[in-house]
């Protein structure tokens, strides 16, 4: 066993996207090597209507999977291909872009005029950028949700936890993305593959993550005994950056943490990055605009 280094703790900064929705962005600004299989990870839970409703109108994607997630509210969605649905409190949808799609993704909040939820996207291997566009809509019911004797709740989105396996599969940088709550005060060690990048979110209460290698700059708690791990705290909107290891250890503090918990192979090929479409070369990106002026980009209906 060895404890992954905690490369970083990030927190998230207020950004406009769509139409004008207020959210919080936790990575995604330019900067692929760390994260890579992942391009950028949005937190939209927001409380107040005026916030989200102007939504996500008409945009294009190609060459990266969306990955969203809703925990409170409804995300209504149509693509350029007729498919239509709607999103509510706990469903995910996987969306392969491939070789493009156009559609929208409009919050409607709850009752309360809650809308809560995620997005994360990922890259496609060069391999597949222009693979055939798919989605993976998955209900709430359809996630397997375990509960260990410590009271630890996690709900399995995509990979493996304790033999069960999240309903999202064939993704090419076999992912994991895992919900887990740990109630307040537990100590939780948690595996996670060597081979992989591995990032944790935190989304409500807060906890400590330890860390087996040498103290960095964003050390913020001391201990007593120089030679123990250090230990990094984190609370709601932040990202805790792991480096290779194979498990990773979590100390809940008094109201409990629940984390998104996201590993996957990363792909080590070039960036080329413009808005909603992620390709490897700047002649791809130039192919993919003007595809979009002259009507040719979407290639599979
Ligand atoms: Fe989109």
């Amino acid at each position: 066993m060895s404890l992954p280094p905690v490369r970083e703790v990030i927190h998230t900064k207020s950004t406009i996207e769509g139409a004008g929705v207020k959210l919080q962005r936790a990575f995604g600004f330019g900067n692929t090597k760390d994260f890579d299989p992942f391009l950028l990870l949005d937190d939209f839970r927001n409380d107040n209507p005026q916030d989200y409703l102007a939504g996500f109108p008409w945009h294009p994607h190609r060459g990266i999977e969306t990955i969203t997630y809703v925990l409170a509210g409804s995300v209504e969605h149509a693509d350029s291909l007729g498919n239509k649905g709607k999103m509510t409190a706990g469903d995910v949808q996987w969306m392969t872009a491939g070789s493009g799609i156009l559609h929208q993704e409009m919050p409607k909040g709850d009752p309360e005029g809650r809308m809560h939820g995620f997005q994360l996207w990922a890259n496609l291997p060069a391999s597949l950028k222009m693979t055939q566009p798919r989605y993976q809509d998955i209900r709430s019911s359809e996630i397997p949700e375990i509960t260990d004797d410590d009271g630890t709740h996690v709900r399995v989105i995509c990979g493996e936890f304790r033999g069960q396996t999240g309903p999202v599969e064939g993704v090419a940088t076999d992912p994991g993305y895992l919900d887990i709550s740990v109630r307040p005060n537990r100590k939780k060690r948690l595996k996670i593959e060597t081979t992989r990048n591995a990032f944790a979110y935190v989304f409500a209460g807060g906890g400590t993550f330890r860390d087996s290698s040498e103290p960095q700059a964003v050390l913020t708690d001391q201990v007593a005994n120089p030679d123990s791990a250090p230990v990094y705290d984190a609370g709601n909107h932040s990202l805790v950056l792991f480096d290779r290891g194979d498990e990773v250890v979590v100390q809940a503090g008094a109201e409990g943490i629940r984390f998104l918990l996201v590993s996957g192979k990363p792909l080590e090929e070039p960036v080329a990055w413009y808005g909603p479409i992620v390709m490897n070369t700047q002649e791809q990106l130039r192919q993919a605009i003007s595809e979009l002026q002259s009507g040719t980009f979407i290639k599979h209906t």
